[in-house]
C-alpha cells in the first residue's frame, strides 16, 4: 500500500492510499488533484472518506462521484454526496484495511475520525488515522460548531491510541501552530527540536505529515493540559485554573488571536 499526501488549495491535503491498482482518498475538497493522480499511476477510486461537511473537505465529490463508489461520512451532518454515513465504533472496510470510526466532535458537530489499529497491512503495520481538522501537528482545529470541552475530550481520545499511531491531518499548518507551541513552552527541547525538522521539510517543499502521536505528545500544547509549563502559560493568559480542561480552553481562545 502506499500513502501519499496530494496538495490542494493553499494548504490542504487530500490522503490517498493505493496499492497500484484502486485507490481511497480522504477529505476530496477538490477533485482535480484527485483526477490527476488517478491518472499519473493508473489507478481505479473505489472508496472515499469524509471527517465533516466544509467545504475544502467535500467539494469534489460532485465531480467524483459514480453510481458504484462508496462514499463514507458522519452520520450526524448532512452531507451530500455521503452514501455510507458511519458513526463513532462502525468499521469501514477497504482492500482487506480496517477503519475504525472515531466520535472527535468539536471542529465541527459531527467531526468523525477513522482510525486503523493495523495500519497498511502486514508490511506497513504501525496504526494510522485520518483526524481530518480535529488535531494537526502541534496545534489543533477552532471550535466552530462543538463546545471546548467536546473538542478537548475528542483530543483526548486521540491521545489514547498507541503512541506509533501515524496521524494525518487535513492541513499543512504545521510552521505556524510550532511558533505558538513555543510561545506556551519555550523551553521545551523536544519542541525546539521538531520545529527545525519541519522547517528542513518545508524548506524542501515536502510535507510535515504524517506526524505521530509520540511526537504530537511531547509537543503540541494542546495534549499537554496536564503539564506545569502549560498550565502555567495558560494561567497567564486567563485559564481560571489548572484543571485540564481550563488549561485547553484558554489555550484555544489565546490561539485564536495570536
Ligand atoms: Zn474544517
Ligand atoms: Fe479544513
Amino acid at each position: 500500500m502506499n500513502l501519499l499526501a496530494l496538495p490542494a488549495f493553499a494548504d490542504n491535503y487530500i490522503w490517498m492510499i493505493h496499492n497500484g491498482a484502486e485507490a481511497m482518498v480522504v477529505d476530496p475538497g477538490d477533485a482535480a488533484p484527485v483526477s490527476d493522480a488517478l491518472k499519473r499511476y493508473g489507478l481505479k477510486l473505489t472508496a472515499i472518506l469524509v471527517t465533516h461537511h466544509h467545504g475544502d473537505h467535500v467539494g469534489g465529490l460532485a465531480a467524483l462521484q459514480r453510481d458504484d463508489l462508496p462514499v463514507y461520512g458522519p452520520a450526524a451532518e448532512a452531507i451530500g454526496g455521503v452514501t455510507q454515513p458511519v458513526a463513532d465504533g462502525d468499521i469501514v472496510i477497504w482492500q482487506g484495511l480496517r477503519f475504525v470510526v472515531h466520535d472527535v466532535a468539536g471542529h465541527t458537530r459531527g467531526h468523525i475520525a477513522y482510525f486503523a489499529p493495523d495500519g497498511l497491512g502486514a508490511t506497513d503495520a504501525a496504526p494510522l488515522a485520518f483526524v481530518g481538522d480535529t488535531l494537526f501537528s502541534g496545534g489543533c482545529g477552532r471550535v466552530f460548531e462543538g463546545t471546548m470541552d467536546q473538542m478537548h475530550r475528542s483530543l483526548n481520545r486521540i491521545a489514547q491510541w498507541p503512541v506509533s499511531t501515524r496521524l494525518c491531518a487535513a492541513h499543512e499548518y504545521t510552521l505556524s501552530n510550532l511558533r505558538f507551541a513555543q510561545a506556551v513552552e519555550p523551553g521545551n527541547a523536544a519542541l525546539a527540536q521538531h520545529v527545525a525538522h519541519c522547517e528542513a521539510l518545508r524548506a524542501a517543499g515536502l510535507p510535515t505529515l504524517p506526524t505521530t502521536l509520540a511526537t504530537e505528545l511531547a509537543i503540541n500544547p494542546f495534549l499537554r493540559c496536564t503539564e506545569a509549563a502549560v498550565q502555567s502559560a495558560a494561567r497567564a493568559h486567563d485559564a481560571a485554573d489548572t484543571a485540564p480542561a481550563s488549561v485547553f480552553a484558554a489555550l484555544r481562545l489565546w490561539k485564536n488571536t495570536f
